[in-house]
């Protein structure tokens, strides 16, 4: 029998999906009015326990609001990762900010470490600013990203915060589901821990509205602006006043109707990638110079993506590593080029980047959708050992 094509990562729609849009359809509510995108929200805030939720477009137009609404303003600074997918910079020059780039540490998320190092030696508190020496500009807020739905450690990254006035913003549109399960924020969910936080629901999360995103926050201030932002503004219904430039960023209901069906599967998608993940783990285990990145002990990760570390003492490297899978019809990626080494953002600051260059070259992502099974798996991972045993 010829080997069938295991993708890397593809949507799961076999609940009931078809049923809810073919609902939005009929009742001819498709665009952004209509019941589904008010259940959607209240649903997301419910399922992560956040005071509120606001949908948008796309998890990149919902770190843009989020953004805006923490006070960022044009030549302020916010420290952002390298190693992470550059979705998570952009917003930051749309507001006429500039990022300031930080290393990462061996969860792949950001170093607190280093950034408080970096606020510390770098920079002067002064009247409760954060000025950066080298710039002379005020440094206003952190974006964390969890990474593959690896928390960042926010215990530390809440303590620098605070330490120095800084918001946090968690860039969670990998990481719906993640949570701590033990320590100071024992059951608080990614995304509900900073000032405000993003989900996004593209095609390749862990759930999907087919393009999508939510803005999450305990801070009632800041969901209200936030809503506001995203439906243009509006301060009067009736006679189209508007106090300041919006967005045209809310969700329809069309996307919304997709996402609740996505979410009542959502635990069941984490407990499928979890296993998964398990089993890749011991099959590896048993294969020299190669391991999988884990997750943070302390959570419950949602196990979004997993991240193969090749070693030099594997015999391939990891282009000849994706290569050798591609030629078995096993789709693979590297992990992201390093932000601050794209053209838009050569000349902004970078901070002691060291350990996010070792993970960008060593790092394969493999096959991790919810439709694996064990078959897929294994073969997988004959596959991974073949280049040792032969
Ligand atoms: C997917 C992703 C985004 C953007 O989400 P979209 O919904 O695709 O706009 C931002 N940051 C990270 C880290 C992502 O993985």
């Amino acid at each position: 029998m010829e080997q069938k094509f295991i993708p890397l990562s593809v949507p799961n729609l076999k609940g009931n999906e078809l049923d809810y849009v073919t609902q939005a359809v009929q009742s001819e509510w498709v665009s952004t009015g209509g019941p589904f995108v008010t259940k959607f929200e209240e649903c997301v805030a419910a399922y992560v326990q956040a005071e509120g939720a606001v949908s948008c477009q796309s998890g990149t137009a919902g770190l843009h609001i989020a953004l805006e609404v923490c006070g960022v303003k044009r030549e302020d600074e916010v420290l952002v990762p390298s190693l992470t997918f550059i979705a998570a910079v952009n917003p930051v020059r749309y507001v006429g900010a500039h990022p300031v780039f930080m290393d990462c540490d061996d969860s792949l998320t950001i170093s607190p470490d280093k950034l408080e190092v970096f606020c510390e030696q770098q920079c002067s508190f002064i009247d409760g600013k954060l000025l950066n020496n080298f710039s002379n500009r005020e440094v206003k807020a952190i974006i964390v990203v969890h990474v593959f739905g690896n928390m960042t450690d926010m215990v530390k990254i809440v303590k620098v915060a605070s330490k120095y006035n800084l918001k946090v913003i968690e860039d969670a549109t990998e990481a719906l589901g993640t949570h701590y399960t033990s320590g100071f924020y024992s059951g608080r969910y990614a995304g509900t821990i900073g000032d405000i936080g993003v989900y996004s629901f593209n095609g390749n999360k862990i759930i999907t509205t087919g393009g999508g995103g939510m803005i999450v926050s305990n801070d009632k201030k800041l969901l209200r602006r936030s809503k506001h932002l995203t439906t243009q503004a509006k301060s009067d219904e009736l006679y189209y006043t508007h106090d300041e430039v919006g967005y045209n960023y809310r969700m329809t209901n069309l996307q919304a109707a997709l996402g609740i069906a996505q979410m009542e599967q959502l635990e069941q998608f984490i407990e499928t990638k979890k296993r998964n993940f398990e089993l890749y783990q011991e099959l590896v285990y048993n294969i020299e110079g190669l391991h999988l990145i884990e997750y943070r002990e302390g959570t419950r990760a949602n196990y979004w993506f997993y991240a193969l570390y090749v070693d030099e003492t594997y015999p391939l490297n990891r282009d000849g590593l994706m290569k050798f899978l591609a030629e078995n019809k096993v789709q693979t990626r590297p992990i992201w080029g390093l932000i601050n080494n794209q053209r838009p953002y050569i000349n902004d600051q970078a901070y002691r980047i060291e350990r996010a260059v070792d993970y960008l070259e060593h790092i394969v992502n493999i096959p991790c959708s919810s439709n694996l099974n064990e078959t897929d798996i294994k073969y997988v991972c004959e596959l991974l050992s073949y280049p040792v045993n032969k």
